[in-house]
C-alpha cells in the first residue's frame, strides 16, 4: 500500500534515496508467521517506516546522501534500526537528506533535492526533509530523522508534521554516521504526537554500543498523554518572538499559547539573554567536530575511491576532492581551521565557554517554569533556490533550535495552524529527560 503512494508521489517529492521493497515484503511474511504462531505484537507491529540516510541498515545501501558512499553497503544495524525491527515496524528504505546532516534546506543532497510536499516550489527544511516530506505526503506512516542544530524540528515545522528531538544521550547514536558527535540525535518524525510517543518508547535506553548514551530509567511516554495541563508553567522567551521573527508566525504561537492557557496552563515572558551566540557557536563547534569525524573518509575505509592516484596522499586528496560537496568541504575547511594550534585558544576554546553560558540560560529558566516555548523557524518554507548561494541567511534558519542543541535538552515542533497556506510550527522545550512533559504539552495542544 506505501509502496503505492511511494511510485505515485515520490518522482514529484523526492523523498526516497533507495527502496526497501524485497526486505519489507520479507518483513511483513515474518510478521504475518508471528500472528499466526500467536506471538506477541511488538510496539510497532507493521507499521511502515522510513529511515534517514545517515542511520546504517545492515546490507541496505546508506549514503548520507553523498556521493562518497553512493556504492556502501553497512554490514551490521544501527542500535535504532534494530529496536525498529524488534518493535515489528518494517523499513521501506532510506530517505534524502542534506549530505552528511549538512544543511537546512535538503538542497545539499548530492542525489537530487527534496520538494515540499504542500508546495512543491518550497524546500521542505533540513537536514532531515526526506524525513518529513515522506511523512507529510504520505509515504511513511513514520520516520527516523537526525537532528544537531534543528535537523528534525525544522523540517517538521516546513512540512507540518511533529518532529521529536530527544535529550542527549536518550537515544543510541550507535550507528548513526556521526556529523557532531556532541549534539546528534535520532528521534521520531510523525503525524501527530502519539505516534511520536510511541516511536521514542521504541527507541529509547541505554546503550553500551554508545558511550554518551545515558543510563536512565524510560518513563511511559503513553501515560503522559492525559491532556491534563492544569497549573502548568510556561516561559516565552523574547528572544524568540522578537526581531527576525516573522510576524504571522508569531501571530499562530500567540493563538497556541491562548489554547493553552484556555487548557489551564500560565505563560509568562522570559530571557534567554545569550541567544544571539548560539548560531555562531554552534557552526563552529559543530564545523569542528565534523572536521574530525569525516577525516575517516579517506576512500580506503568506506565508499568510494579516487582512480589512478599516484600516490597515497594523491589517494586521500583525490577521493576527498571528489566525495564530498561544497557545503561538506566550507565545513570541514572551518573546522580545521579552528582547531589548529594557534587558533583553538580563540574560537573552540571560546565557542565551547559561550556553549556553557547558553546552556545555563536555559538551567535558570527550568528553575521556575516546567516548558519553554516559542515557533520552530523564523519563516515558513521558503521557496527552493532562494538561499542556496547565501550560506549565512540558511544558517540564521536555524536560530531558534539551535540554542536547544547547544543545551541538549529535548523538544518537538508540532503544527499550529497555516500561514499563507504554508505549516507553522510550534517548538515545545523542556527539561534535560522530561520529555514526558514535552509530549504531554504538545499532546493537550494537538
Ligand atoms: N541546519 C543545521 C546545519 O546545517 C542543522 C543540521 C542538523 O541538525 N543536522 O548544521
Amino acid at each position: 500500500q506505501t509502496f503505492k503512494m511511494i511510485s505515485e508521489r515520490d518522482g514529484r517529492v523526492g523523498a526516497y534515496l533507495t527502496l526497501n521493497e524485497e526486505g519489507a515484503r520479507n518483513a511483513a511474511r515474518r510478521l504475518d508467521d508471528k500472528l499466526a504462531a500467536g506471538e506477541e505484537r511488538g510496539l510497532l507491529f507493521g507499521l511502515p517506516a522510513g529511515i534517514k540516510d545517515n542511520i546504517v541498515t545492515e546490507g541496505l545501501r546508506t549514503t548520507c546522501a553523498s556521493q562518497f558512499l553512493s556504492n556502501f553497503n553497512p554490514v551490521y544495524d544501527a542500535t535504532v534500526t534494530r529496536k525498529l525491527r524488534e518493535a515489528d515496524a518494517i523499513t521501506l528504505g532510506k530517505l534524502n537528506m542534506d549530505e552528511f546532516a549538512m544543511g537546512g534546506s535538503n538542497e545539499n543532497s548530492s542525489f537530487h533535492p527534496v520538494h515540499n510536499p504542500w508546495d512543491l516550489d518550497r524546500v521542505p527544511g533540513g537536514s532531515s526533509g526526506g524525513s518529513a516530506a515522506a511523512v507529510a505526503a504520505g509515504e511513511a506512516y513514520f520516520t527516523l530523522g537526525s537532528d544537531t542544530g534543528g535537523s528534525i524540528r525544522q523540517p517538521a515545522s516546513y512540512c507540518g508534521v511533529v518532529g521529536l528531538k530527544p535529550t542527549y544521550g536518550l537515544v543510541s547514536r550507535f550507528g548513526l554516521v556521526a556529523f557532531a558527535s556532541s549534539l546528534d540525535q535520532i528521534g521520531p518524525v510523525t503525524k501527530n504526537v502519539e505516534d511520536s510517543a510511541y516511536v521514542l518508547q521504541a527507541i529509547a535506553g541505554y546503550d553500551k554500543m554508545d558511550s554518551t548514551s545515558a543510563d536512565v530509567q524510560i518513563p511511559d511516554y503513553l501515560s503522559s498523554l492525559t491532556g491534563d495541563i492544569r497549573g502548568l508553567r510556561i516561559a516565552v522567551p523574547k528572544e524568540y518572538m522578537g526581531e527576525g521573527i516573522d510576524a504571522s508566525v508569531k501571530e499562530k504561537v500567540m493563538s497556541a499559547l491562548k489554547v493553552l492557557e484556555d487548557l489551564g496552563a500560565v505563560w509568562e515572558e522570559v530571557s534567554l539573554p545569550h541567544t544571539d551566540y548560539a548560531v555562531a557557536t554552534y557552526y563552529l563547534l559543530a564545523s569542528s567536530e565534523a572536521s574530525s569525524n569525516l577525516a575517516r573518509f579517506d576512500g580506503v575505509r568506506y565508499g568510494v575511491r579516487a582512480e589512478n592516484p599516484s600516490n597515497l596522499l594523491d589517494l586521500y586528496h583525490e577521493s576527498r576532492s571528489q566525495g564530498f560537496g561544497p557545503e561538506v568541504k566550507r565545513r570541514i575547511m572551518l573546522g580545521t581551521y579552528a582547531l589548529s594550534s594557534g587558533y583553538y585558544d580563540a574560537y573552540y576554546l571560546q565557542a565551547q565557554k559561550v556553549r556553557t553560558l547558553i546552556k545555563r540560560d536555559f538551567d535558570q529558566v527550568f528553575e521556575k517554569y516546567d516548558v519553554i516555548i516559542g515557533p520552530t523557524a523564523p519563516t515558513t518554507a521558503f521557496k527552493l533556490g532562494s538561499q542556496v548561494d547565501d550560506p549565512l541567511t540558511m544558517y540564521l534558519n536555524d536560530i531558534l533550535t539551535i540554542p536547544v542543541s547547544l543545551a541538549g535538552v529535548p523538544a518537538i515542533s508540532i503544527p499550529c495552524g497555516l500561514a499563507d497556506g504554508l505549516p507553522v510550527g510550534l517548538q515545545i522545550i523542556g527539561k534535560a529527560f522530561d520529555e514526558s512533559a514535552v509530549l504531554r504539552v504538545a499532546h493537550a495542544y494537538e
